[in-house]
């Protein structure tokens, strides 16, 4: 075994060959030693219990973990083509990885910055661990197109608090003009692995998690191959991208979704690289002679993702609501058997329960549809805490990511970002749980996809299946009450009532000098 020159290249995110800087330097250092590629699986995120909702848990349910070791999987074909292969480790990262860098003589230690908090944790503990020893820890920002260190830097050390604000300030980013390494022609050979545990890719049997009929539904394939594959799709249509516009775009297509779902692939497991997303975007946008811009086209959408990771990094308490100096305290309400009702789609509203049952089933829904159900849990309808939805939503999406997840829950539940203090506030705005849906989808396709009981039931009671006299409900096979649930509130009343608890939680926060000043949200008016 070569000594000296021996460099880790440590993937978490970042599940990818093309674009990875960190892989770059691990490869070009080790050019007379060896490269060790290891992935570490974390017993944190590990719950296969599928009834395992635990407050704050960052636990994942089976189809992210099978998407990641899709991803994993796809990784190592890549890196067996190139004469390397992934080493896959379990246990605590911090311990494995020290045992790591003692057992290999590694010299070089490479891995994706990361701002979560949990990385961040993680990685002083690592990195202290490098310095003592002498190991050299290169560490670089590619996970997103901007260094939210940077950004908050520029804006007088605090995080932006509008799209508007920190699109002020990102200006372009660097990767805009610069060449990136998408391919290698061979990569380091791999070192003894000595006695660490190393096993190949494990299979979700393995993880303890079971591959039942729900998994199967799942349309969506982790790995780079597909992230590229699905890239080239959307891209390939120049007038699609260029015409994009969200939030036009049908929130019940699910044969063809209106939106690209790249978000499993760029958020959580970064098997594609934002910096090439960028640089195909921006190809296209050359190439055509009119296009949309952000905040609602293609490249807005990666924008918004960047304006998220950057104010999760620079705010305390980003995950809750008490201590997070931009969230609204709002008396929300302890309900468990709602929370599970909206949670396992028995609201009795069908719109609502078709979301939920595609989250539970593919682990991915439109956006629209994303904020429907996020509204009807918290301001609209159940007056419920966004934390909870917020665990519900960590759990079972595959593209769950800690500050989009958090960011989008606590702008949908009006508790942050959409704060308005001239009339009408925005907490007045209300999804309807029967008409926004039937807008987009009046025969009740996607219903009737995702909740074959009311398969049959008639396109004009499928909204509001309580509706339709018995003699309808028996010829539909489907009783309301027995066989559907009947819906848990009357939405008429239920949205009233938390309209009032918004107006005198906000007029309290307001006299209270809350926490969120007007003028942090002025460019939003
Ligand atoms: P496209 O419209 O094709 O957009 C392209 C890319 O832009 C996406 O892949 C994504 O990376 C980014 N993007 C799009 N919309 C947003 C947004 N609102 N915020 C940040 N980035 C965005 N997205 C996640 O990735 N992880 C989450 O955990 C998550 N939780 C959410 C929770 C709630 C309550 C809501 C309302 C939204 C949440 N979103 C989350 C944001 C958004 O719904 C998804 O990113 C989007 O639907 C993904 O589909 P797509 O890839 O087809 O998006």
């Amino acid at each position: 075994m070569s000594t000296g020159s021996n460099s880790l290249i440590w993937f978490r995110k970042g599940l990818r060959v093309h674009d990875n800087p960190a892989l770059e330097h691990a490869c070009s250092k080790a050019s007379s030693g060896s490269m060790y590629p290891v992935f570490v699986i974390d017993p944190r995120y590990m719950d296969p219990d599928p009834s395992a909702f635990s407050p704050g848990s960052s636990r994942a349910g089976v189809n992210r973990i099978r998407f990641l070791l899709e991803s994993l999987k796809d990784l190592d074909s890549g890196l067996k083509k190139l004469g390397s292969r992934l080493l896959v480790l379990r246990g605590e990262p911090g311990d494995v990885l020290v045992r790591c860098l003692q057992e290999w003589k590694v010299k070089r230690l490479c891995f994706e910055y990361d701002t979560d908090p949990y990385y961040q944790a993680l990685d002083f503990k690592v990195k202290e661990y490098a310095s003592s020893v002498g190991v050299e820890v290169f560490s670089p920002v590619s996970h997103t197109l901007f260094n939210p260190t940077d950004i908050i830097e520029k804006n007088g050390g605090k995080a932006p608090l509008s799209y508007q604000s920190f699109m002020k300030i990102a200006g372009e980013p660097s990767c805009a003009e610069s060449e990136l390494v998408m391919s290698y022609s061979s990569l380091p050979p791999i070192g003894d692995v000595g006695s660490l545990g190393v096993s190949e890719v494990p299979t979700l049997e393995e993880l303890g998690y079971r591959e039942d009929e729900q998994a199967e539904w799942t349309p969506f394939r982790g790995g780079e191959s597909e992230a590229l594959k699905r890239l080239n799709k959307s891209i390939s249509d120049k007038a699609w991208v260029a015409n994009f516009e969200k939030p036009k775009g049908d929130p019940s297509a699910f044969l063809k979704p209106a939106t690209t779902v790249l978000s499993p692939y760029l958020k959580k497991f970064g098997c594609l690289s934002s910096r090439y997303f960028y640089q195909c975007l921006q190809r296209v946008y050359k190439a055509v002679k009119k296009h949309t811009s952000p905040p609602v086209s293609l490249l807005g959408q990666l924008l918004w993702r960047e304006f998220f990771y950057t104010t999760a990094f620079g705010t305390r308490n980003f995950d809750k609501m008490k201590g997070n100096p931009v969230c609204k305290q709002i008396p929300w309400k302890e309900d468990h058997d709602m929370l599970a009702a909206w949670r396992d789609g028995k609201t009795g509203y069908p719109w609502i329960d078709a979301i939920m049952v595609q989250l539970l089933k593919w682990g991915w829904m439109h956006h629209l549809a994303r904020h429907s159900v996020a509204c009807f849990l918290t301001r609209g309808d159940l007056f419920i805490h966004w934390e909870q939805g917020r665990d519900v939503f960590e759990r079972l999406l595959i593209d769950s990511d800690w500050a989009i997840n958090n960011g989008n829950w606590m702008w949908l539940s009006c508790s942050s970002f959409f704060y308005q203090a001239l009339p009408p506030p925005f907490y007045n705005r209300i999804y309807s749980p029967v008409f926004f849906g039937k807008k987009y989808d009046p025969d009740g396709k996607y219903i009737r996809h995702f909740l074959p009981v009311l398969k049959d039931m008639p396109k004009q009671y499928i909204y509001e299946p309580w509706t339709a006299p018995l003699s309808v409900q028996t010829k539909a096979k489907c009783i309301v009450g027995k066989d559907y649930p009947k819906p848990m509130v009357m939405h008429d009343a239920a949205s009233k009532e938390c309209k009032r608890k918004m107006g005198e939680a906000y007029a309290l926060n307001k006299k209270m000098n809350g926490n969120i000043g007007d003028d942090d949200f002025k460019d939003l008016r």
